[in-house]
């Protein structure tokens, strides 16, 4: 059997690992595994999504809405567009592979930052594109343009905050990346983590409403992250109607489900579910501010749910993540990106104080 040859150039993407592996490799009970490596709420989601959820099991049979109008209004009526500027993926991960199977054709060129969404290059290989890459994890405006003007890529990807590093691109910056860009390059902005940012600082927020004037820029939003609903895959797209309606050629019918559906309508009405959660983030990460510090490690300013931890020659994040998962402790190590580092979601208190626990014994060994 032969295969489309671009399947050579894809490396199966890594998942963050999953509790029950560690209760499977090394016995340890489900209740005192601490999963901090997939950057879910720790607070869980909101709990009239889970009444929802209760209240709606029977409809499991039904087709979704196909039309999703309730979600699309919904979204539409929280920043400002209209519902036909909105797809809805099956995370935003879907609608990222909406866009480069719409856009790319072999030996098409993408630009992405040096240290970046891993995802974004094995959409654009599928479709046998090449992968450009700018010498910084940051969102530099002046390497953007120059890869830019020098290689004319088909997608520009800006992951604002960026996932794994958790470092953010200011509005000025992303607006002045956007204005290089001529309308043929499409520029998709993620905001996976844009809830988190926005709170930090005013100058880093990025609606989709600021974007609405470029023909050639999507937004993207997740509800996995700040909504605590990555377990049922809901993403959205937004930009102008031709794009979307561009997208809508590459959707599946029914491409979330029925339950999902609810889960999404019913997390929107409940706002402030995500301003605790929100709080709580900010209140626990600068003890993970002041644990690096205190041993004598750096660390990426976090505009995001999770910190990445930067360590030196002295330690090494294979070692350490390894380590910790034995004692069923479950953070990213970020060897894979080539980098010394290490990415942890910011968990609940207790979850962050077995975190520091163990990882004091860890690095102490
Ligand atoms: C988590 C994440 C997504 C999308 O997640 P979905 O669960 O597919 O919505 C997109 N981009 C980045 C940078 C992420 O970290």
């Amino acid at each position: 059997m032969k295969f489309n040859e671009a399947l050579k150039e894809i490396k199966i993407y890594e998942a963050g690992k999953p509790i029950e592996l560690v209760v499977r490799e090394f016995g340890i009970e489900p209740k005192d595994v601490v999963k901090l490596a997939s950057n879910e709420n720790p607070k869980g989601c909101s709990p009239k999504v889970s009444e929802a959820i209760a209240q709606n099991a029977h409809k499991a049979f039904l087709y979704p809405d196909d039309s999703m109008h309730e979600l699309k209004s919904a979204l539409a009526s929280k920043f400002e567009v209209q519902s036909d500027n909105i797809i809805i993926g099956a995370g935003s991960d879907q609608v990222l592979e909406f866009v480069a199977r719409a856009l790319l054709m072999p030996n098409d060129k993408v630009l992405m930052s040096q240290v970046t969404f891993a995802m974004y290059e094995i959409y654009a290989k599928q479709m046998g594109a090449k992968i450009i890459r700018t010498a910084s994890y940051e969102h530099k405006v002046e390497e953007f343009i120059s890869a830019y003007n020098e290689h004319k890529p088909k997608i520009v990807y800006l992951c604002t905050p960026n996932n794994p590093t958790g470092d953010a691109t200011s509005k000025e910056d992303v607006l002045k990346i956007i204005e290089a860009i001529d309308e043929e390059t499409l520029v998709v902005l993620d905001g996976a983590y844009m809830e988190y940012a926005a709170a930090k600082d005013e100058a880093y927020r990025i609606e989709p409403k600021d974007i609405m004037a470029y023909a050639n820029v999507i937004y993207l939003g997740t509800f996995s992250k700040a909504y605590g609903l990555g377990g049922m895959r809901v993403g959205y797209g937004i930009a102008n109607t031709n794009l979307i309606s561009q997208l809508y050629k590459m959707r599946p019918p029914f491409n979330i489900t029925t339950l999902s559906l609810v889960s999404a309508i019913e997390a929107l009405k409940d706002e402030n579910f995500v301003a605790d959660s929100i709080a709580l983030h900010q209140e626990e990460i600068q003890r993970y501010e002041a644990f690096a510090k205190e041993h004598n490690f750096s660390y990426i300013e976090s505009y995001t749910n999770f910190i990445t931890y930067l360590f030196d020659e002295n330690f090494d994040s294979t070692k350490i993540s390894d380590a910790l998962l034995k004692q069923g402790v479950i953070i990213r190590n970020l060897a894979s990106y080539k980098m010394n580092a290490v990415r942890i979601t910011i968990g609940t208190k207790e979850q962050n104080d077995r975190l520091f626990e163990v990882m004091k014994e860890v690095l102490n060994a």
